[in-house]
């Protein structure tokens, strides 16, 4: 019998031909090249937490699990190499010994970094590409079975990042590291049109900023986090704030938000002035990984669009629109993020500075309505969707938002012209 594969929404399920765990390079290449040889296509996939079926895999699944920890470390360039299938929750004491941090990071841990990297994963603060933009070398292995090596110095490198699993398996990434460093992190409710007047030029002045907005409210829960050197004194959450405030109170209400607004969907304004004025205002100090990631526990479906920066307050104000004309009754808090510009060629944030809209639905919600709602405003504002998320779009218009797209397809055809690596998704938003 095949094992059943489901990603964490529970949104996309595979019954692969055969899953494959291999714990060295050489044996990546062995399961690269069995399945060529018998016609059949090879899809790596990480913690399988992808909304979109960007790591559907009907053919060879590829288990990266032992394929985990460091390479090699490079203490005064501050640059360490790690395997593939290392997740991101395992690193900070990976890099501990050598002093050394990831500079940014998203909501959450639980991913691999070649899936977070392979997506465009990305976290906040306007100073800070996505983690992708960590990314100073790389390896894979090709369609063709070939060890293909980037460094920081091959112009294909920043066409290989962001590579939605569509080149080969990457094997090894070589991440630039900052000094370790802590957060002070500040969280507070606002009035939501002050947030919305002040987002873009406080995202200039602070380290880390984001936003929460329940939808029904005039409230934004705002999240600010500044950098300080690693060593002075902390002010840590305890294990039982923690427990109340990320467990009880953010994750227990908005399930039971979510369960009673599915129920009684009348409800859901009342509940969400409710759950604004609960959670989201405390002040605490931790190391920079502590900080920046929480866990979730309620189960959703996401959509999340890249916007330019100066979009986001009108891209929210349209949304708040919509939900009224469309009497839409939404428990779940939309989150507003921003991040450098890159050059990276299939990044969200390719050329511009970029404002994050992400919109979530209860996981026994349909999302189709809402979500193409969201669409149609982010694609009035030159949206680009998170390639990890939940989206629609096809190759066309796509191809309209990315100027590096060709040059990304030419580097496919190079590394994959049989398509090995292919899936329905990637033939819907690469044409093939
Ligand atoms: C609760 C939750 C919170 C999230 N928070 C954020 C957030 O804050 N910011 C954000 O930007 N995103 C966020 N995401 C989205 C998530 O980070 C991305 O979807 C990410 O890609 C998931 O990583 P993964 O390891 O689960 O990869 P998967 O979903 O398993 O795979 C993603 C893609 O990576 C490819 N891939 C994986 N390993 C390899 C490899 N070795 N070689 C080549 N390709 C590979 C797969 O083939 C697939 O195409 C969140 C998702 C969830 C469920």
């Amino acid at each position: 019998m095949n094992e059943h594969w489901r990603n964490w929404s529970g949104s996309v399920t595979a019954r692969p031909v055969r899953v494959q765990r291999p714990a060295t390079e050489d044996e990546v290449v062995d399961v690269v090249v069995r399945a060529r040889d018998e016609g059949v296509r090879v899809k790596p996939v990480g913690a399988g937490h992808s909304f979109s079926p960007i790591a559907h895999a009907p053919g060879v699944q590829v288990d990266l699990d032992g394929l985990t920890g460091v390479v090699e470390a490079d203490r005064t360039r501050r640059q360490v190499t790690l395997r593939a299938g290392t997740r991101l929750h395992s690193i900070p004491s990976l890099l501990e010994p050598f002093g050394l941090a990831m500079a940014n990071l998203g909501d959450i841990d639980r991913q691999t970094i070649s899936g977070a990297v392979s997506t465009g994963t990305h976290g906040t603060g306007l100073a800070f590409g996505g983690i992708a933009t960590q990314v100073v070398g790389l390896r894979l292995v090709d369609g063709g079975g070939t060890v293909r090596t980037y460094h920081e110095q091959d112009p294909e490198l920043a066409g290989a990042v962001v590579g939605l699993g569509a080149l080969g398996v990457v094997t090894e990434l070589t991440l630039q590291c900052v000094d370790a460093f802590d957060l002070e992190a500040v969280e507070r409710p606002e009035p939501l049109p002050h947030v919305l007047e002040t987002f873009v030029e406080r995202c200039g002045q602070e380290d880390h900023l984001e936003f929460y907005w329940f939808p029904h409210t005039d409230v934004a829960l705002t999240k600010t986090n500044t950098r300080r050197p690693h060593g002075a004194r902390l002010r840590p959450l305890t294990r039982r704030q923690r427990a109340v405030d990320d467990d009880l109170l953010a994750n227990g209400l908005y399930s039971l938000t979510c369960r009673l607004g599915r129920r009684l969907p009348r409800t859901v304004p009342a509940i969400n002035r409710v759950a604004t004025s609960l959670v989201g205002d405390r002040e605490f100090s931790d190391r920079s990984h502590r900080v920046f990631t929480t866990s979730r526990k309620v189960r959703f479906h996401e959509t999340e669009w890249a916007v330019p920066l100066e979009a986001l307050p009108t891209v929210q104000r349209e949304i708040a629109a919509m939900i009224d004309r469309l009497g839409l009754r939404v428990s779940f808090p939309l989150e507003f993020r921003a991040a450098a510009a890159d050059d990276l060629w299939l990044s969200t944030a390719h050329g511009r500075r970029s404002g994050y809209v992400a919109a979530h639905r209860f996981v026994q919600e349909s999302p189709d309505d809402y979500f193409r709602a969201v669409r149609d405003i982010a694609l009035a504002h030159d949206g680009r969707p998170h390639w990890g998320k939940m989206h629609d779009l096809d190759h066309a218009t796509l191809a309209a938002a990315y100027p590096r797209m060709r040059d990304f397809l030419a580097l496919r055809d190079t590394l994959d012209p049989d398509r090995v690596f292919g899936n329905d998704y990637l033939a819907r938003v690469l044409a093939g």
